[in-house]
């Protein structure tokens, strides 16, 4: 920490050194209407477009153009497999295996079909465990579940919430409330980072404790995917889901990423809801076969994908698969931690970072909260060219993201905050 200076020189100098710097070109940075780039620190919310992705949407439009149905097994990338050129740069980027991972559907979407097989509540064991400030559509669909399967959304509800005046999650508070509710708990749902503290839980430790308590386990890696390094094969979760459109840049409400612990691969008396995608490859299109299920998580796909929002996930995990997690994650830690410390150069009085501060428990992700402020210092920091995110009741979330952020942009966040305050 105390290796940072201050100073535009300096941030001009890391960006310098930085090896991954000219990424940076291989992006299209916003502007504002006079042609100036803005200081983008929302990938957490919606990651930008690499330039390549247009070529890749091209592609899958003119073969489509030239060869219509043809183009399911005839196209440069045939359709009907399309998927499968995603796997292998997926599983590297989450930690998992190749026959744990795919991509369907839609995040939350993909939180419920998990939940057909992983939430199978009995009438002794049937409450489901989540933060008490998870992510709204992640509380909704979970308590969506309980109504399902004839449970009361409140009393089946367990939070595991935060200490009075605190904002972070103490393991010991999940451990007491396994102690206690262990044996009626039939899921754990906890979000891998928090998308409103920027908490990285570690997933093995809450991992082995719901499955010491006989308890299923899953993560909603929205916030984690392309951020940290997740290792979901190590932390033994039963299953994860992730989009794509934040830290892996694919497209506003582009599809989803899906792991299934290989402990699960071939499992075929396990609750699922399945569609011809999830049948034998062999067979699928004899159309008439008994339903024969896919091993692993391809076995949990519905129907056929949507090709050019897939090609827009190719063109990102490709550059992905490129720089790697390591390098990424080496940038991120230099860049947010430097983040950290020109913020606390405007007084801890003022300034308060309700992230963990180890490095090891959170991503690129700050959640900053400042003394007395509402939504009109947000209003500010936009009309000054920061793109931030602004979460009620008092929280500004800024995501300088290693891929495409530079030490100047956040070296040039904090002179604008540090202006506007001083013109309060
Ligand atoms: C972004 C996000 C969502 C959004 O869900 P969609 O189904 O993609 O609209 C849900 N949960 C978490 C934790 C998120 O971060």
């Amino acid at each position: 920490m105390s290796d940072y200076k201050l100073g535009l020189d300096y941030a001009q100098q890391q960006d310098a050194l930085d090896e991954l710097s000219s990424y940076r070109q291989q992006f299209h940075i916003p502007k504002d209407k006079d042609g100036n780039e803005l200081i983008y620190l929302c990938g957490n919310s919606l990651g930008l477009q690499p330039k390549s992705t247009k070529d890749y949407i091209n592609q899958e439009l003119e073969d489509w153009a030239n060869l219509g149905v043809e183009g399911h097994t005839h196209a440069k990338n045939p359709w009907l497999p399309y998927h499968e050129f995603l796997t292998e740069a997926t599983a590297k980027l989450v930690g998992a295996k190749p026959i744990e991972v795919v991509t369907m559907n839609s995040l939350t979407a993909n939180l419920h079909f998990m939940m057909a097989s992983f939430y199978q509540p009995t009438k002794d064991r049937y409450k489901i465990v989540i933060e008490s400030d998870a992510f709204p559509s992640d509380k909704y669909a979970v308590e969506s579940q309980l109504r399902h399967h004839g449970y009361d959304d409140k009393e089946g509800l367990i939070l595991w919430k935060p200490r009075a005046n605190e904002e972070l999650l103490h393991y010991e508070d999940l451990e007491q409330i396994l102690q206690t509710h262990g044996h009626e708990i039939a899921l754990i749902m906890i979000g891998g980072v928090n998308y409103y503290t920027g908490q990285f839980f570690d997933l093995k430790r809450i991992t082995a404790l719901g499955h010491h308590y006989g308890c299923k386990v899953g993560f909603d890696c929205a916030h984690g995917a392309g951020n940290v390094q997740l290792d979901l094969h190590d932390s033994g979760a039963d299953f994860a889901i992730w989009c794509t459109y934040k830290y892996l840049n694919s497209g506003p409400g582009s599809l989803s990423g899906c792991f299934v612990h290989e402990r699960h691969a071939y499992s075929k008396d396990l609750n699922r809801l399945t569609g011809w995608w999830s049948h034998n490859k062999d067979t699928r299109f004899n159309m008439r076969h008994e339903f024969d299920v896919l091993p692993g998580a391809e076995g949990w796909q519905l129907s056929n994908p949507p090709i050019l929002s897939m090609a827009a996930i190719k063109a990102s995990l490709d550059l992905f698969n490129e720089v790697g997690m390591e390098r990424l994650t080496a940038k991120s830690r230099q860049l947010t931690s430097y983040f950290e410390f020109l913020l606390k150069q405007l007084g801890e009085n003022v300034i308060r970072i309700i992230t963990p501060s180890n490095p090891e428990e959170r991503g690129c992700q700050l959640s900053i909260q400042v003394l007395n402020a509402d939504r009109a210092l947000h209003h500010k920091l936009t009309e000054a060219g920061v793109i931030s995110d602004w979460r009620e009741p008092d929280v500004i979330r800024c995501a300088p993201v290693p891929l495409y952020n530079s030490f100047e942009d956040v070296y040039r966040m904090v002179e604008k905050l540090k202006e506007i305050l001083n013109n309060n």
